[in-house]
């Protein structure tokens, strides 16, 4: 399969990760429109978010998407998830942006 993200968590497309667990992965995003955007990625593939069945995954992307916004933002941040391309999605690997003004000092 010629996913973006899954060759980014196999190391195969080097990427510096903000942190990992488990079953998710963290990085910025590669064109940013906010001060801190950053995509927060389950391991495990799975198109969008509506499509992302597995507890274990959804529970360690949401670890995850709570340690990135404790940590990279001042705790005020938006959560979205683009589901299909008509509502902007590009990358077809189910991922979090998580957007904020202002960084953690
Ligand atoms: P979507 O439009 O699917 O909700 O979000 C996909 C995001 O992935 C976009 O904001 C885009 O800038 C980002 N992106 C696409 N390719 C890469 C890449 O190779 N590396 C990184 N870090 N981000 C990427
Ligand atoms: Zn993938």
């Amino acid at each position: 399969m010629d996913c973006i993200f899954c060759k980014i968590i196999t190391g195969e497309l080097a990427t510096e990760f903000l942190a990992e667990n488990d079953h998710a992965v963290a990085f910025r995003d590669i064109a940013p429109n906010a001060p801190v955007h950053i995509l927060v990625v389950p391991k495990q593939h799975s198109k969008n978010i509506a499509e992302l069945t597995d507890v274990a995954s959804q529970t360690g992307l949401f670890d995850l998407i709570r340690q990135v916004a404790r940590e990279q933002t001042d705790g005020q941040f938006r959560l979205q998830f683009n589901t299909g391309e008509r509502e902007g999605q590009s990358v077809f690997h189910t991922h979090a942006h998580v957007l904020s003004a202002k960084a953690a000092s």
